[in-house]
């Protein structure tokens, strides 16, 4: 690790990087903790192709500097790590390999806990589990929360809620017009609760097995996938992937309101700045999709896991974002600098302090 990593850390408030190699196993892995002024360091465990070992450091600087203001952002005690593993998942992954991973977690005795992340499972978790306690995502046989998309799905309709009524008054979604993008683990979750709340929706996806699953059980309308952004809806309901808000997209919509799952849903912040410029409410990404984390974090806090806590916390996403949209108003921001400042007051124990100078890392 070179003086470049040393000084970003230093730009950006993070407390350590460990490297990790297991000569035996091949092993090779960086553990980043951002902070930990909420709690202990945590995030999921990314394993990916790295070229080298110094993008894999800086990755996973960036992304545990991105879990800090999730869970400031989502009101979940704790603080920001993340780590990863060099090596592709499909090929590269083995226990001896996870097993020594978890041995290195647990060398750093609670200041990180890990998780599920882009490249491992839950059958992972629960087998780095085996050589330390400190993961959170964990299958309901080892009392973790086991599948956290309904929790997903639930605060990101939350979210469509509070901004219905940042816009009309009313946060009930009965009669408006959806176009719901990605029928996946969330979307097809989002999609049903949509429909309960009495909204009309049409949806995409690139996979006609699922948009024909929506047609036949829900009996949805259903366009093809470059048609979702164009169509004359209320919401445009991202739960695909990120980057869906860009220059080739947004003069397409014609909806009032942005709100889903995806992660990272702004091409660049820009297209944020944009978004408002035509007084479309975003809500923001990782405030509106934190219901899994508030949901799975739960067996972190006092007497373990309980389910009606986690959900009733999951629901809390309606205020968040009437906070931020609080916050954006009070100090003329767009709404993804609010969130980034909700994250920084409440660290700072609710004192206001200066925006940072720059963007936040996307996760
Ligand atoms: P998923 O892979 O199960 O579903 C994604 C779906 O989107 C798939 O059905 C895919 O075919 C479809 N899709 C991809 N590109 C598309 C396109 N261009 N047009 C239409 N459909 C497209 O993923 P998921 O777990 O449901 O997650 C959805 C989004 O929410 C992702 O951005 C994810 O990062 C985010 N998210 C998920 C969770 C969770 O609990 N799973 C938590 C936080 C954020």
């Amino acid at each position: 690790m070179g003086p470049d990593a040393l000084s970003h850390m230093s730009r950006w408030g993070h407390k350590k990087v460990m490297l990790c190699h297991d000569p035996d196993s091949g092993l090779r892995a960086v553990i980043a903790i951002h902070s930990t002024a909420l709690g202990p360091a945590t995030g999921g465990t990314r394993m990916w192709p790295y070229e080298s070992g110094d993008q894999a450091v800086f990755d996973a600087l960036r992304l545990a500097r991105g879990m800090t203001y999730k869970y400031a952002a989502a009101g979940v005690n704790l603080g920001g790590g993340k780590g990863v593993i060099i090596g592709d998942p499909k090929t590269d992954k083995t226990e001896v390999q996870l097993r020594a991973y978890g041995r290195f977690v647990d060398s750093l005795r609670g200041e990180y806990i890990t998780g599920e992340d882009v490249g491992t499972t839950l059958e992972d978790m629960e087998t780095i589990y085996a050589e330390t306690d400190h993961v959170v995502t964990l299958p309901e046989h080892c009392g973790g929360a086991g599948d956290i998309s309904p929790a997903t799905a639930l605060g990101a309709v939350m979210a469509t809620r509070a901004c219905a009524e940042r816009i009309w008054g009313t946060p009930s979604l009965e009669g408006r017009r959806v176009a719901l993008q990605g029928l996946g683990t969330v979307g097809s979750k989002a999609l049903a609760l949509l429909l309960a709340e009495g909204a009309e929706v049409v949806v995409t996806d690139l996979d006609k097995q699922k948009v024909d699953w929506a047609r036949d059980t829900h009996g949805v309308a259903a366009v093809a996938p470059a048609e979702i952004y164009r169509q004359d809806v209320d919401i445009f309901a991202p739960y695909a992937l990120g980057g869906v808000i860009n220059d080739a997209t947004i003069p397409q919509l014609r909806c009032r309101i942005v709100a889903g799952s995806a992660n990272n849903i702004l091409g660049e912040e820009r297209h944020g700045d944009e978004l408002e410029r035509r007084g479309l409410v975003y809500a923001v990404d990782y405030v509106a999709n934190s219901g899994g984390t508030i949901f799975d974090t739960d067996r972190l806090r006092k007497g373990g896991f309980q389910r009606e806590r986690a959900m009733a916390n999951v629901r809390r996403i309606f205020e968040r974002i009437h906070e931020i949209f609080d916050i954006a108003a009070a100090r003329k921001l767009p709404l993804y600098r609010a969130a980034d400042l909700l994250a920084e007051q409440r660290i700072a124990g609710l004192r206001s302090l200066p925006l940072l100078d720059a963007p936040r890392p996307r996760t």
